[in-house]
C-alpha cells in the first residue's frame, strides 16, 4: 500500500487570497507532489467586479469568484478548492461558532498535516483577514479533539501552522510604489505589524515559479484592478515575484530557526 501524500490547507478570507498571497508556496508543493486544498471563509463578493466597462453584476459575483478561484486552484495543481458564503466585508460579525464548526467539518474531510491561514494582522490589516487567522486557529485546535462534536468526522491532528506575514520592508516598497493602496491600508482599523526576517518562522523562495504564480493570478479576472497594480510592484515587493513569508503558530510558535519548508519535521 503506498502511504497517502502529504496535506497542506488554506483557510484564507477572499477567493483570491491563497493565489495572490501565496500561490508561489502551493505551486511548488503542488509540483512536490503535496496535496493541496483551499477554503476561502467569503465568495468575495463586496470586492472588485470586473473591467469598468463591463462590470459582472453584484449579485453574480461571489459565484464569478468562486469561479475563477477553481481556475486559478487548477492552474497552481490544487486538489480542491471551496468558497464559504460568510458575508464578505463583515466576516468578523458573523457567528464564531457557525464559522468554526464550518472549518471543522472541512478540515476532517480534507485531513491537512500542515494549515496556513492569516497572520494576527492580516498581512496588511483587512478586517476580514484579521477575523479569519483566530476562526482558523480555534478549528485547528478542535478539529483535533476526538469527543469535541463527533459527527463532524473524524478528529485529525494538524502537525504544524502557519500564518501569512509581510515583512516590513514590503510595506515600505508599497507605500512608494503604490500610494493608492497605501492610502486605502491607513483607513483599516489594524495596521501591519512590521515584521522583521528575525520573526519570521518560514520564507519561501518562489522565483523558481513566479511566472505559474503570476498565471494563476491572471485566472482572477475580476480583480483587474488589483492585478493592474500588481503588475506595476513586480521586482519591487517579495511576494509578487520572489518570496512568500509566514510566522509559525505551532509548534514553538515564531522563529528562529528560519524554516523554509512548511513541511519540515513533518516529511516521513
Ligand atoms: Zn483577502
Amino acid at each position: 500500500m503506498p502511504e497517502r501524500p502529504l496535506r497542506l490547507a488554506t483557510i484564507l478570507s477572499h477567493p483570491d487570497d491563497e493565489t495572490f498571497g501565496i500561490g508561489g508556496t502551493l505551486i511548488k508543493y503542488t509540483d512536490a507532489g503535496v496535496e493541496c486544498h483551499s477554503l476561502s471563509l467569503t465568495q468575495g463578493e463586496a470586492g472588485n467586479n470586473g473591467d469598468p466597462a463591463h462590470p459582472i453584476p453584484r449579485e453574480r459575483l461571489g459565484a464569478a469568484r468562486a469561479a475563477e478561484l477553481a481556475e486559478a486552484g487548477r492552474r497552481m495543481g490544487i486538489a480542491s478548492t471551496t468558497c464559504f458564503t460568510y458575508p464578505d466585508g463583515k466576516l468578523a460579525a458573523a457567528p464564531a461558532a457557525d464559522v468554526v464548526r464550518d472549518i471543522i467539518r472541512w478540515l476532517r474531510a480534507k485531513r491537512p498535516d500542515v494549515v496556513i491561514t492569516w497572520g494576527p494582522d492580516g498581512g496588511y490589516g483587512h478586517p476580514d483577514h484579521v477575523a479569519t487567522g483566530p476562526l482558523a486557529m480555534r478549528a485547528v485546535e478542535l478539529a483535533g479533539v476526538a469527543r469535541h462534536e463527533p459527527d463532524l468526522g473524524e478528529h485529525v491532528h494538524v502537525r504544524r501552522c502557519y500564518q501569512v506575514v509581510a515583512p516590513a520592508e514590503a510595506f515600505d516598497r508599497l507605500r512608494e510604489q503604490a500610494p493608492d493602496f497605501a492610502a486605502y491600508m491607513d483607513t483599516l482599523e489594524v495596521k501591519p505589524r512590521r515584521w522583521t526576517r528575525e520573526e519570521l518562522g518560514a520564507v519561501i523562495d518562489i522565483s523558481a515559479v513566479a511566472d505559474r504564480k503570476w498565471n494563476a493570478m491572471k485566472a482572477h479576472r475580476s480583480q483587474q484592478q488589483d492585478l493592474d497594480r500588481l503588475e506595476r510592484l513586480r521586482g519591487t515587493i517579495g511576494f509578487v515575484e520572489r518570496e512568500e513569508t509566514f510566522i509559525r503558530a505551532f509548534p514553538d510558535p515564531g522563529g528562529p530557526p528560519l524554516e523554509t519548508d512548511l513541511f519540515a519535521g513533518v516529511k516521513r
